[in-house]
């Protein structure tokens, strides 16, 4: 029988002793499962299938099976993430498997497009799932011949009964919190009545809506969901999968632990919001699988595998700035307010794709936050943050001017003279990454120019420094008359140059910075660090810089809780999301592969864009994530 659940309230606790994973609730019921042999006399017949099915198969191989049942009916989400992270994790560490479902069981225009995705997205997270690389994900609609024999079943046993009562009377005798239900008058009919009415349903003598069949269950219980709820309703709707075969669908309370029992799941994990929907779980689960007296004495044996699937919840993802309602993400894409599904403010797995996201910081991110029993929210900066920590290591370095301003070097044609003069490039090399973990062989270094002209960051540059500032400053005179050079400072992987100062258009407005480089400083020869400096800043040569479209993104909305409390969330749309500059980027940035990332130094991290960019001829960057976290507590 269904097992005690321990300490369904606990607290995370220290690592599990197996895994090293931080431990949760469900590590230590699905450890305790484990220990208890709850579920080791269960077979499988090596696909989903009714009790008879399962009981001519092997022991089942999966020590556990866990299912991620996502509605094709939009894209994933971050929020899914921690549920695919959570389910696919607990079958990966415990020897079991994840089973990828497709809960097609409402009869909406199923649409390809949603499929297709999130069969990509679970691919791209790292999971396969039905315990084969290449299995095809289970579809719920593939049941409903099954589901429709499990309702006849429940007639036959007394357990369900078709009301004739119209949508609003079914509504006003379910009574309230503070008022029991009241029978419907068709409640006492027979099975042999219910079974002719309910076939009738099903061969589409009645119009839609007209009657639905019920669980009988108690009209005057205290949860609400156990007062009687429907099972099936007549809707005439042309199904993705079975067409036009059947005019009756399950609800989805009646289908999900049907689909569970099938698939022989034996940790069925959901949000919270269905804790209330716990009871008929195990309500259904106890009259489908142990079988049922008969009025006439007859026994039926047990439809489905015991023992049955149990449901535990979790705490649903709510993450602050955004909003993971499918629904309201399918309004932003559809009045236009982003690109599409994937743009990158998005907070769809896509859209975090092509943001800059990896699987492994959302896995991270997973196994950060936990999983816990009380909602709460996440703060944004902790998905940031993840990104930060799986790139650093990672994303190559390059340099890219922002906000470009030219760097003349005025004695570059005598400094190299012999070499060529003004038009002299001198070639420089940098590392791709700083930090090489041993064992780990270095990515090929960067390689670029530095000549008589180079793009600096106009902020690297201030004719009247504040305090403290330590870039390129002019000449000046001081409060006692003294002439103060220039400042020194590094271009990073070049030479050291001294500020000499800047020339202005008729507006005041800097169109160069003026500069002297200083011989023999070049970065990796010997001696260059003889000339000590206090800065050190990036740059792009003239010569070899590209022009990239640089998209830098912020927050989508500006309200913390964007939807929380009815607030409609349009309205606190982030009207400064998106700013796209032309920067100027270093050779080996120009040439990044689409969805390459990088670190831009002093900037933040960066991705060629997974459908823009084109390798060498169109570079087109989205800032990921800043180095910091700036989302300003
Ligand atoms: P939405 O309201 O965005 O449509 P949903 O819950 O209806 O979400 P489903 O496709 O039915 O979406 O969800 C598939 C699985 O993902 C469910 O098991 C659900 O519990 C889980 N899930 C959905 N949203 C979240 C979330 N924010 N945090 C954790 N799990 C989630
Ligand atoms: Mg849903």
């Amino acid at each position: 029988m269904i097992s005690p659940a321990p300490n369904k309230n606990a607290a995370p606790v220290a690592a599990d002793k197996e895994t090293q994973k931080p431990s949760n609730f469900l590590r230590q019921i699905i450890e305790h499962d484990l220990a208890a042999g709850t579920y080791a006399q269960r077979r499988w017949a090596g696909s989903p299938g009714d009790a008879a099915h399962h009981a001519q198969g092997q022991p089942d191989p999966a020590k556990i099976r866990t299912r991620f049942p996502p509605e094709p009916n939009g894209y994933l989400h971050v929020g899914h993430a921690k549920s695919i992270c959570l389910n696919f994790g607990l079958a990966r560490d415990y020897g079991g498997v994840c089973h990828l479902r497709f809960d097609d069981t409402n009869p909406e225009k199923e649409d390809t497009e949603y499929v297709t995705s999130i069969i990509d997205t679970v691919r791209w997270l790292g999971f396969e799932w039905n315990g084969a690389a290449d299995a095809a994900p289970y579809q719920a609609s593939d049941y409903f011949d099954f589901m429709y024999r499990a309702a006849e079943h429940l007639i036959e046993a007394g357990h369900a009964y078709v009301d004739e009562q119209t949508v609003e009377q079914i509504r006003i005798n379910r009574g309230d919190f503070s008022k029991p239900g009241v029978d419907s008058p068709f409640r006492a009919r027979t099975p042999a009545e219910n079974l002719a009415r309910f076939r009738e349903m099903r061969d589409g003598k009645h119009a839609d809506g007209a009657m639905v069949l019920r669980a009988k269950i108690d009209m005057a219980s205290p949860n609400i969901n156990m007062r009687d709820p429907a099972i099936y309703r007549i809707r005439r709707a042309t199904h993705h999968n079975t067409g036009d075969k059947w005019c009756i669908y399950p609800m989805y309370t009646f289908a999900h632990p049907i689909e569970d029992a099938l698939e022989n799941i034996t940790h069925s994990i959901c949000t919270l919001e269905f804790e209330d929907q716990r009871p008929f779980y195990d309500w259904l689960m106890a009259r489908l699988s142990e079988g049922a007296t008969l009025p006439d004495g007859r026994v039926l044996g047990g439809l489905l595998s015991a023992p049955p699937p149990h449901q535990y919840e979790f705490a649903r993802l709510n993450l602050t700035y955004v909003v993971t309602s499918k629904r309201k993400l399918a309004q932003l894409v559809y009045d236009h307010k982003v690109s599409g599904w994937d743009d990158p403010r998005m907070p769809t797995i896509v859209g975090l794709r092509r943001r800059g996201y990896t699987p492994e910081a959302l896995h991270l991110f997973a196994e950060r936050i936990g999983v816990t029993k009380s909602d709460s929210w996440i703060d944004y900066s902790t998905l940031e943050g993840c990104l930060r920590e799986d790139l650093e290591a990672k994303a190559h370095r390059g340099m890219a001017v922002i906000n470009p301003v030219k760097l003349v070097l005025s004695n570059w044609d005598d400094v190299f003279a012999d070499k060529g003069g003004a038009s002299h490039l001198e070639p420089c090399t940098q590392p791709a990454l700083p930090h090489v973990a041993e064992g780990q062989e270095p990515p090929p270094a960067r390689h670029f120019t530095i000549g008589k002209e180079v793009w600096i960051e106009r902020e690297d540059f201030e004719e009247v420094p504040p305090k403290g500032y330590k870039r390129l400053v002019p000449p000046s005179i001081d409060a006692s008359g003294n002439a103060v050079p220039g400042s020194k400072v590094r271009l990073k992987g070049g030479y050291v140059i001294e500020c000499t100062g800047c020339t202005k258009d008729a507006n005041g407005v800097i169109t160069e910075v003026l500069a002297t480089v200083v011989p023999d400083t070049k970065s990796g020869t010997p001696g260059s660090d003889s000339v000590k400096v206090k800065a050190a800043i990036t740059w792009v040569g003239v010569a070899d810089g590209v022009s990239a479209e640089v998209r830098m993104y912020d927050r989508l909305f500006s309200d913390a809780q964007p939807d929380a409390g009815g607030k409609d969330f349009i309205e606190s749309l982030n009207p400064n999301s998106l700013k796209v500059v032309t920067a100027i980027v270093e050779p080996s940035l120009a040439n990044a592969l689409p969805d390459q990332k990088f670190q831009f130094e002093r900037h933040g991290y960066f991705v060629a864009d997974r459908v823009d960019h084109v390798q060498g001829s169109k570079p087109v960057f989205n800032l990921a994530v800043g180095l910091k976290d700036s989302w300003g507590k």
